[in-house]
């Protein structure tokens, strides 16, 4: 109990430090988002774990691409039968030719699940840009349809598959470098119409360029919000932990006396509760004992209070040497002291005569005590059972000090049980 006391006194400061410590780490957290931004979006892009979570999405983003190119060429098929129906032989093969490519691609990506999917996801982009120039440059009429894809393109890459930067900058510059030459080869001399196709190329770059840091930017906020929240989660975790520990020593320390580091006056109204719940329940007898010390005021007197506070202590070590795990030990008062226990064997005034025996044995000089010459004290005893929960828990004290007024009044260094007034 002494310990704990102990552990109390050490522990209160250091985990009120800690709580406090974690409102500065959050407040710490915030601080650090407005300062230098940029650099510190570098940093975390090139962090591992940042790296590891892109990896998962491309693998996802690709997968996806995949199926959007298949579903893209049934669509193109209708649109290209609709438009010429003489090309339609041609855009049956591009398309087929394109699905198959990207059905194997998607199982090439489900299966190599470590491996990059740059090589897969690009042969197929590379096909697609191949298909509409070949049938823009065979069948004149298709050259709208062909020309947006190649407008469409990077758009569409930039917002499905999120490459790495220089893997969407290297991709860029191949598809703006055969669109250009699509448009010079497939423009038939219409100057301004070329002028036109080519703006329309620089606003597709710009959009592609633009929609992939959009996209990484995105990526990088979604990801430090998730890693603030893990962290505040598992701060949060700790706090708990603190919080449980320290409402644990908060509630031993109302519940225990500072001097003797016995349980107190609370404990035992508490215990007191539970006792006749027990008694009620299960019957059974105990003993409630109020022991006071002999003549203590002397002590005080003759060696001061701290002296006399030394002796309450080992007084109180004497009685918990003496009692046992299920019996209650309690500082009642002054020098006064409660004890609540089972009576399985023998009688209470047996187990009042063990723990004055045990005070006694201490040998603890005490002049002032005569005839005793040592520190004695006096137990007054009252049994409890199912008959007395009738009355009031004062009651039963009231009874206890009158037994106790007793043994004082015969001598002291004596036990009294309690009995019915004899009329
Ligand atoms: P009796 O044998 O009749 O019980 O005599 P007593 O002197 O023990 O009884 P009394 O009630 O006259 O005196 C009790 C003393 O206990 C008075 C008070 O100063 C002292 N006391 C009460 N609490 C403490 C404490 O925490 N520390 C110290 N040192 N003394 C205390
Ligand atoms: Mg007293
Ligand atoms: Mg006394």
């Amino acid at each position: 109990m002494h310990d704990s006391l102990a552990e109390v006194r050490s522990d209160a400061p250091q985990l009120m430090g800690a709580l406090l410590g974690a409102r500065d780490a959050v407040q710490r957290l915030d601080a650090t988002e407005g300062r230098a931004r940029w650099l510190a979006y570098v940093a975390i892009g090139s962090t591992m774990r940042f790296v590891a979570t892109q990896r998962r999405r491309r693998w996802q983003a690709a997968r996806h691409g995949m199926i959007t190119v298949i579903a893209a060429t049934a669509l193109d098929l209708v649109l290209l039968a609709s438009a010429s129906p003489e090309a339609a032989r041609a855009s049956v093969l591009v398309n087929l030719l394109i699905a198959m490519a990207a059905s194997l691609a998607y199982v090439f990506i489900v299966k190599h699940r470590r491996r990059s999917t740059v090589v897969p996801v690009f042969t197929v982009l590379t096909l697609v840009d191949v298909g509409a120039v070949w049938l823009g440059l065979n069948h004149g009429e298709l050259h709208t349809i062909s020309f947006g894809y190649l407008l469409l393109l990077p758009t569409i890459v930039a917002l499905v598959v999120p490459s790495l930067t220089r893997v969407h900058a290297s991709w860029l510059a191949a598809h703006i470098a055969f669109s250009v030459a699509y448009v010079a080869l497939s423009a038939g001399g219409a100057g301004f119409e070329m002028f036109n196709e080519l703006a329309l190329l620089g606003v597709a770059t710009a959009l592609s360029i633009y929609g992939h840091f959009a996209g990484l930017h995105a990526q990088i906020d979604s990801y430090l919000q998730i890693q603030r929240i893990n962290a505040l989660n598992r701060q949060s975790v700790r706090d708990h932990a603190r919080l449980t520990k320290l409402n644990m020593i908060l509630g031993e320390t109302a519940r225990t006396d500072e001097l003797t580091g016995l349980m107190n006056r609370l404990s035992l109204r508490l215990d007191l509760g539970m006792l006749r719940a027990r008694i009620a329940r299960h019957g059974g007898r105990f003993a409630l004992l109020l022991a006071d010390i002999d003549r203590f005021k002397a002590i005080n007197d003759l060696h001061g209070h701290v002296a006399g506070d030394s002796v309450l202590q080992a007084v109180a070590r004497g009685l918990s040497g003496s009692t046992r795990q299920e019996d209650g030990l309690y500082r009642y008062g002054g020098e006064e002291f409660a004890l609540l226990v089972p009576i399985t064997t023998g009688t209470a005034l047996d187990i009042a005569e063990r723990i004055r025996r045990a005070v006694e044995g201490l040998e603890l000089p005490h002049p002032a005590n005569p005839p005793h010459g040592r520190l004695t004290i006096s137990v007054g005893v009252v049994t409890v059972g199912a008959p007395d929960l009738a009355l009031q828990d004062g009651a039963w004290f009231k009874r206890a000090d009158e037994a106790l007024y007793r043994a004082k009044a015969a001598g002291r260094n004596r036990s009294v049980v309690w009995d019915t007034p004899k009329v």
